[in-house]
C-alpha cells in the first residue's frame, strides 16, 4: 500500500509503503504492518513518537522473535539462531547461525519425539484398557524401538558436538613462560604424548592442537611456545613482522604463539609453582587480554616457591594447582574450563554454543532415561515403569525445542536480544 505519515510537528506528509500481514504466516504468526519510509533519524523519531500517540508502544528486546516462538512460527533452537544472526562478528558465525536457523536439529528431534509418542500412547492405551483387543506391541519390539531411538539421540549428541567443534571452534589456548610445563599439561590432559617434552627451554617450536574434553564439553585445546605475554598483549602490530625467510626459527613461534593468543577463547596462564617467578613475570600477570583467562600453578608435586597468596591477589582468583605427574587439579582445571566456556556462550552472542550446551544436557537426560527404560523392559518390569522413564525422555527432547519450557528459560534466551527483534 502506498500512502503519507502524517507527523507531529512536520509539515508535509511523507511518502511511505505499508506492508500488511494478516497472520498467521507472519513473522510473528498474528498481524503485523511494516511501514517503509525515508530513513532519516529524526523524521523516524517523529513516526514513532505519532504511532506511540496513537496507542503503540515499543517492543520489548526480543519481543518479535519471542512472539514468534510462542505462536510456534519457530523453535527455541531457530530463536536462539536468530540472535545468532544478530550477533553474528565473522562469516563463520553467520554461516553456523543461518544453518541453525534452518533448523538443522529440530527437525530429526521432532521425529524422536513423534516416534517416542506413538509408543507410549501403545503402553498407555495397554495400561488404560486392558480388556480391549489393542494390537500388542511385544516387549522385544519395545526394546528395538527404544534402542533405536537411544542410537538417534547418540547421533544427535555427537552431531552437537561437531558443531561446537567446526563451527565454534572454542579455542583454549595454554601460555606461559618456556619450561613451565604446557607441554606436560597438554599431554596430561589429552591423556596422551603428542607434545615433545623437553627440560629444555623453548622445545615447542611451533604450535600443537588437541581435542580436549573439559568436564563434557569438547573444545581445541592449543599448546604454543613460550612467549613474551606482555608483548602479546601490549604490540598493536605484533612481535617478529617483516618477512619470514629473515626470521630465526624462535621469532617465527613467537609470531604463531601471538597469532594462537590473539585468536583465543580462553586463555590458561601456566606458572611454574616450584620456581620463584622472575619480576617480568610478575608484570606479564597484570598485563590482561581479551580473552578470559584461568591461571594454573603447574608441577604441584614439587615443593611450592612461589607465594601463592600474591599470586591470587594478583589474578583476583586462586590459581588451580596442577600436576602432570601425579594428575592432581586436572579435574578441577577440566571443569573449570567448563565453566569458563559456559560464560561465554551465555555472555557472548554464541548462538550455536548456546543452544549446543542448552541441549546437550537435554539430550544426556533423555538418553539415559530410554536406557532405563531398555533395562526395565528387559527385566519385565511393570509398563507403568517403562513409561514414565519415555515421559521423562520426551519431555527432556521438548526442552530442546521448546515444546516444554520454562520461564526461566524463556527469559534466559530472550533477554539476550536488542530490542526490535
Ligand atoms: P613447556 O616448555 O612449558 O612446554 O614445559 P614442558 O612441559 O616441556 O616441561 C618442562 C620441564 O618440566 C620438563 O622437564 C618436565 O618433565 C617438567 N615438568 C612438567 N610438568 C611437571 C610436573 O607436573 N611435575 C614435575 N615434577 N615436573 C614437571
Amino acid at each position: 500500500m502506498l500512502g503519507e505519515l502524517r507527523l507531529e510537528g512536520v509539515a508535509s506528509g511523507l511518502p511511505c509503503e505499508v506492508y500488511w500481514q494478516p497472520g498467521p504466516r507472519s513473522y510473528t504468526g498474528g498481524p503485523q504492518a511494516e511501514i517503509h519510509t525515508l530513513g532519516c533519524g529524526p523524521l523516524l523519531e517523529a513516526a514513532v513518537r505519532t504511532l506511540c500517540r496513537a496507542g503503540a508502544r515499543l517492543a520489548e528486546p526480543g519481543e518479535f522473535t519471542l512472539r514468534a516462538f510462542l505462536s510456534g512460527r519457530i523453535d527455541l533452537t531457530q530463536a536462539e539462531a536468530v540472535l545468532g544472526v544478530v550477533d553474528a562478528v565473522d562469516g563463520q558465525q553467520l554461516a553456523a547461525a543461518l544453518e541453525q536457523l534452518a533448523g538443522g536439529l529440530a527437525q530429526p528431534l521432532q521425529e524422536l519425539r513423534n516416534r517416542l509418542f506413538d509408543l507410549l500412547v501403545h503402553l498407555e492405551a495397554g495400561l488404560d484398557f486392558p480388556e480391549e483387543d489393542l494390537p500388542f506391541l511385544s516387549r522385544l519390539e519395545l526394546g528395538r524401538q527404544l534402542q533405536e531411538a537411544s542410537e538417534q539421540l547418540q547421533n544427535l549428541a555427537e552431531q552437537l558436538q561437531t558443531r561446537r567443534m567446526s563451527d565454534e571452534g572454542v579455542t583454549v589456548v595454554l601460555v606461559g613462560r618456556p619450561n613451565v610445563g604446557k607441554s606436560s599439561l597438554f599431554n596430561a590432559l589429552l591423556r596422551r604424548t603428542q607434545a615433545i617434552v623437553s627440560p629444555c627451554p623453548g622445545t615447542t617450536r611451533d604450535y600443537l592442537v588437541g581435542q580436549l574434553d573439559a568436564a563434557g564439553l569438547r573444545c581445541r585445546l592449543v599448546d604454543t611456545a613460550g612467549l613474551d605475554w606482555v608483548q602479546v598483549v601490549s604490540a598493536s602490530g605484533g612481535i617478529g613482522e617483516g618477512e619470514q625467510g629473515q626470521m630465526s626459527v624462535g621469532a617465527v613461534s613467537q609470531q604463531m604463539s601471538v597469532r594462537q593468543v590473539r585468536e583465543a577463547d580462553v586463555l590458561v596462564w601456566c606458572v611454574d609453582g616450584s620456581q620463584p617467578m622472575e619480576p617480568e613475570e610478575w608484570a606479564e600477570l597484570v598485563a590482561r587480554g581479551r580473552a578470559p583467562r584461568l591461571v594454573v600453578l603447574t608441577k604441584g608435586d614439587l615443593p611450592v616457591r612461589i607465594d601463592v597468596e600474591q599470586l591470587a591477589d594478583q589474578c583476583g582468583v586462586g590459581p588451580i594447582v596442577t600436576s602432570s605427574r601425579t594428575g592432581q587439579g586436572l579435574e578441577e582445571l577440566r571443569s573449570r574450563l567448563r565453566e569458563t566456556i559456559e560464560g561465554l556462550a551465555a555472555t557472548g552472542g554464541h548462538a550455536v554454543w548456546a543452544t549446543a550446551i542448552r541441549s546437550a544436557e537435554s539430550i544426556r537426560l533423555a538418553e539415559q532415561a530410554l536406557r532405563r527404560a531398555i533395562t526395565l523392559g528387559a527385566e519385565t518390569c511393570p509398563e507403568e515403569l517403562i513409561a514414565a522413564e519415555i515421559r521423562l525422555a520426551l519431555e527432556e527432547i521438548g526442552k530442546v525445542s521448546g515444546a516444554v519450557y520454562t520461564e526461566d528459560l524463556l527469559e534466559q534466551i530472550f533477554s539476550r536480544f536488542c530490542i526490535g527483534k
